[in-house]
C-alpha cells in the first residue's frame, strides 16, 4: 500500500487472472505501418514482466488513438509485436475486446502467459464516455459491457496507465468497483515522483510552459503559483503569445488572430488574472522568431511585424532562460518553446531542452510532444524524469484529483 492505493506487493498473483490496463497510445507512422515512439510501451514493460514472472495470467487492456480526432482507430497488433520484443516473452494478440473470442482466450490462459486484447476504444461505451460531459459515476462505469464481461473472468485489476489517469472511462475506473485493484509499477513510480515534487521541490523551482494544446496550462500555472510550488514560470510557444496579449504587448495581428482561431481566447482572460496576482513571477520572451520561405528571422519585442506568425523564442530569450534553468533546483517542462518539428523553428526548444539536460537541478518533462522533442534532440537520458503523461500530469499539478487515482483509492478501502 502506497499513497492509500494497493500495489502489486499487496497480492499473491500466482495462478490469478490479472486485467492489466496500460497506456501504450503512441504516435503511429501510417505509411510505414510502425510506431514512431516507444516511450509509453517501454514504461509498462516492468509491470508486464513482473506479473508474468510471478505466475499471473496476464490480460492486457489498452487503447490507441488515431491521427484524425476520434476516428479510424488502429488495432493493437503493432503494439503486441513491440511488447513481445521488449519483454522477451511470448505474447498473443487477441483481435477482440470482450466478446466470446476474448473470453475464450482469457479462460485458456496458463500461469505466466500474456495476451493483449484489442483497442478498447473499439467499444462504443469506452468512446462515448470519453471526455464527454455525461459525468457517469464509477458505479455506472462498472455497468458497461466491457466490465460486465471481463470482470467475472478475473481475480485482480491492475492499472499502470498513469498517462490516462485523468480520464473517467470504463476500463480505467469501472473495474475498481468490482475487483480487488492495484496500481502497477509505472503508475506507482510516476505518481510518487510527481507527488514528491509537488510537496517539496528543490528551490528555485522553475516551470517552463509552452506548446499549443494549452487549455489546462493556465489552470496549472495559477495553482502552482498560488501554492508556492513554482518560484518562476518561463513561457514559450502559444502560452507566451497569450501572456503577451494579456500584458497588452503587441505581438502582431497574425499571431493574435491565431490565438482566437485555436479557440484559446478565454486563456487571455485567465492569463490577465494570473498576471495581476503573480506578474513578477512570469517571464515572457524578449524576442521571437518567425519563418519565411524556410528562413528564420528574429525580432525584438517592440519590432514585431503584424503579418507574421511567431513560432519560436529568439536568441536573447534563449540565453536568459538557459541561465535560469542552469541554476534551478527543479525544472518542470511541459510544452515546446516553438514549432520544433521544423528546422528553422527548432532552436528555442532544442536549446531549452539541452539546458534542462545540463541543469544542476532535477528536471521533469511531460507531454507527448515535449517527450518527442527530448528524444529528437537526444537529451532524454539526461532528464531526471520523463513523464509518460501529458494531460494527467498537468491536471494533477492543477490540483485536480485524478479519476483513476480516486477509483484506486476507493478500491483500497
Ligand atoms: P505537449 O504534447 O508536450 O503537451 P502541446 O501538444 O501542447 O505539447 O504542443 C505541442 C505543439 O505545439 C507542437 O506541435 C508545436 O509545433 C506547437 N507549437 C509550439 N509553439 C508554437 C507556436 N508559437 N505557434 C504554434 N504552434 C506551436
Ligand atoms: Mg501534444
Amino acid at each position: 500500500m502506497k499513497h492509500g492505493i494497493n500495489t502489486i506487493d499487496d497480492f499473491n498473483v500466482r495462478g490469478k487472472t490479472v486485467l492489466l490496463r496500460v497506456d501504450i497510445n503512441e504516435p503511429v507512422d501510417k505509411e510505414k505501418n510502425r510506431l514512431k515512439d516507444l516511450t509509453r510501451i517501454e514504461g509498462c514493460i516492468p509491470t508486464i514482466k513482473e506479473l508474468s514472472d510471478k505466475g499471473a495470467k496476464v490480460v492486457i487492456l489498452a487503447h490507441q488513438g488515431s491521427d484524425i480526432e476520434y476516428q479510424s482507430y488502429y488495432d493493437l497488433s503493432l503494439h503486441a509485436q513491440v511488447i513481445h520484443e521488449l519483454t522477451g516473452k511470448p505474447l498473443e494478440f487477441v483481435p477482440d475486446v470482450c466478446g466470446p473470442y476474448a473470453q475464450k482466450k482469457i479462460n485458456e490462459l496458463n500461469e505466466g502467459e500474456i495476451i493483449l486484447l484489442d483497442n478498447v476504444r473499439f467499444m462504443a461505451e469506452e468512446m462515448t464516455l470519453f471526455e464527454t460531459k455525461l459525468n457517469l459515476t464509477f458505479e455506472q462505469q462498472a455497468q458497461t459491457l466491457v466490465v460486465r464481461k471481463l470482470a467475472p473472468l478475473a481475480d485482480l485489476y491492475v492499472c499502470d496507465a498513469f498517462a490516462a489517469a485523468h480520464r473517467s472511462q470504463p476500463t480505467l475506473v469501472g473495474f475498481q468497483q468490482v475487483l480487488p485493484s492495484a496500481m502497477g509499477r509505472l503508475f506507482e513510480k510516476e505518481y510518487t515522483i510527481i507527488s514528491d515534487i509537488l510537496k517539496s521541490p528543490k528551490r528555485p523551482c522553475v516551470f517552463v510552459l509552452g506548446g499549443a494544446k494549452i487549455q489546462d496550462a493556465f489552470l496549472m500555472m495559477d495553482k502552482v503559483l498560488k501554492e508556492g510550488t513554482a518560484d518562476l514560470v518561463l513561457t514559450g510557444g502559444l502560452v507566451a503569445n497569450i501572456v503577451m496579449v494579456a500584458k497588452d504587448i503587441d505581438i502582431g495581428k497574425a499571431s493574435e488572430d491565431f490565438i482566437y482561431k485555436k479557440n484559446l481566447g478565454e486563456c487571455i482572460d485567465m492569463a490577465r488574472q494570473i498576471l495581476y496576482a503573480y506578474g513578477d513571477k512570469i517571464l515572457t520572451p524578449v524576442d521571437f522568431a518567425y519563418v519565411e520561405d524556410d528562413v528564420r528571422h528574429e525580432v525584438a519585442v517592440g519590432d514585431i511585424p503584424q503579418d507574421k506568425l511567431l513560432i519560436d523564442i529568439g536568441a536573447k530569450t534563449i540565453a536568459r532562460f538557459e541561465q535560469i534553468i542552469h541554476e534551478a533546483g527543479t525544472v518542470f517542462m511541459n510544452g515546446p518553446m516553438g514549432v520544433f518539428e521544423k528546422k528553422p523553428s527548432e532552436a528555442g526548444t532544442k536549446a531549452i531542452w539541452e539546458a534542462a539536460a545540463d541543469t544542476k537541478g532535477y528536471s521533469v518533462i511531460g507531454g507527448g510532444d515535449s517527450v518527442a522533442a527530448a528524444n529528437l534532440f537526444g537529451v532524454s537520458d539526461q532528464i531526471g524524469y520523463i513523464c509518460t503523461g501529458g494531460g494527467a500530469l498537468v491536471r494533477f499539478l492543477s490540483g485536480e484529483e485524478l479519476p483513476v487515482v480516486k477509483a484506486l483509492k476507493g478500491a483500497a478501502n
